[in-house]
């Protein structure tokens, strides 16, 4: 079995995550329980800004906050000088609380509802992400009416199809985000962003997709986007001084995945603005990137408690944990595969075939069809690993499962940063049929 980060074996047998071990902190905190090796999430954002800083590229690396959004997770992030992408109203929020540094804050979303853009304007954060014409003009009248200044990104669809699920495909033309590059959209966004009082148009954005392993489909969105603003260059004498590239490096969640080092694309794609902008003279923009998953994921891994177990003769054995598609929906969702381990027997052979089952009620909620396991038994703690990104941020209350706490662990220390939800949270927006009642009696 691989490990991730910071993950070992101790003398017992335990996993041991961040320098503490998973066994003592399923019995202190409970599960289902969501633990990040916060060393990893550090590694991984240092290795983002240091390859630009080698690479002697003005930067900045946004976290893809969606992946996991928190109050503790944005404190990290800024502690460690990222920038934030935020994609509601309530991320931005959660940023506030977390006093995040504005002016690293940057808006995206494909729907941005007015009351969300004017919150921004209130928060005076460093950009909007303009996705659509609608928005374009929402930005503008409210800019214009507050007389408030608003930095602004196009977000563009450069027509790059990368090979990745198709769920999470983003780049491609038949896409709901962002304005075509080639049938002339871009332009004309272009044409309506750039001369607009109090706008600041910095360059244009694109984020093709998730989970992505091939640098080709990034070097291309590069090209692409270099080649627009070399024409808008020529034709109007502006000069992009952001490019915004996006996320989506891919990492492995089981041996089937051959990620590079989530860094390596960046240097990849850095490599080929460096060499355009070089040959069109071009004066260098500065490039702006946003990892979610390849910042989070692999640093979680999510510990359940074994419960009930049955087989079906010949056909496959169900070991059913105290969780499941309310904590992560991914394997419902996009048949996202993952890899565990029992966490009280590391060092047991892993080569019994079970099938890890939630507790909710949907046939549908195996966490890991055909897992690799130790023998499992009751009140055994599995593992799953790389659950850091799109887990937590879509749970749910379905069946009213509380909500896992999530804990950081980092050189034998730990710490609670988001409690488990109780049975009185699932019911706090419940109003009865009584209270109202008595209320207009
Ligand atoms: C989701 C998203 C990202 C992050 O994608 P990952 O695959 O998690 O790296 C970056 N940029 C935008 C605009 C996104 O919507």
């Amino acid at each position: 079995m691989d490990l991730y980060g910071t993950q070992k074996v101790n003398e017992k047998g335990h996993l041991v995550i961040g320098g503490t071990d998973a066994v003592d902190l399923a019995h202190v905190y409970g599960t289902p329980l969501v633990v990040y090796d916060t060393a990893l999430f550090r590694k991984r954002a240092a290795g983002f800004q240091e390859t630009f800083k080698k690479m002697g590229i003005q930067a900045q690396v946004a976290y893809a906050s969606k992946a996991f959004s928190s109050i503790a997770i944005y404190e990290l992030a800024a502690q460690e000088g990222l920038s934030l992408d935020v994609v509601s109203g309530g991320e931005l929020f959660t940023a506030a609380k977390a006093d995040f540094p504005r002016e690293r804050i940057h808006f995206h979303g494909n729907n941005k509802s007015y009351m969300e853009l004017n919150y921004a304007f209130d928060e005076k954060i460093g950009c909007i992400v303009v996705d659509n014409f609608l928005e374009l003009s929402m930005v503008k009248e409210i800019a214009a009416t507050r007389r408030q200044q608003m930095k602004v990104l196009l977000r563009v669809t450069p027509g790059v199809e990368a090979h990745t699920h198709e769920f999470i495909t983003t780049g491609q033309e038949d896409s709901k985000f962002g304005f075509d590059l080639k049938n002339g959209q871009a332009d004309k966004a272009f044409g309506l962003a750039y001369d607009a009082p109090y706008l600041q148009l910095l360059g244009l954005h694109c984020h093709i997709g998730s989970q992505i392993f091939e640098t080709d489909a990034f070097t291309h969105a590069a090209e692409a986007l270099m080649e627009k603003m070399q024409v808008w260059k020529e034709s109007y004498s502006f000069v992009c001084t952001v490019l915004n590239l996006g996320g989506g490096f891919g990492i492995r969640y089981t041996e089937e995945d051959h990620p590079l080092e989530p860094a390596q694309y960046v240097a990849e794609m850095a490599e080929v603005v460096l060499e355009l902008s070089k040959s069109w003279n071009y004066p260098l923009p500065e490039i702006w990137i946003e990892p979610g998953r390849s910042l989070v994921g692999d640093a979680g891994t999510t510990l359940y408690t074994a419960g009930s177990e049955k087989e079906v003769p010949g056909v496959r054995t169900y070991i059913a944990v105290d969780g499941g598609m309310s904590d992560n929906i991914r394997p419902a969702l996009y048949n996202a595969n993952y890899t565990a381990a029992v966490a009280n027997r590391m060092t047991a052979p892993h080569d019994t075939t079970v099938t890890i089952a939630g507790k909710c009620c949907e046939s549908g909620d195996k966490l890991i069809v055909d897992a690799k396991l130790a023998n499992v038994t009751e009140g055994d703690i599995l593992a799953v690993f790389c659950t850091g990104a799109y887990t937590y941020s879509m749970a749910g209350n379905y069946n009213r499962f509380p909500r896992p706490a999530v804990i950081f662990a980092e050189e034998g220390q730990h710490q609670l940063v988001i409690r488990r939800e109780t049975y009185e949270d699932i019911t706090r927006l419940d109003l009865s049929l009584q209270q109202k009642v008595r209320k207009e009696s």
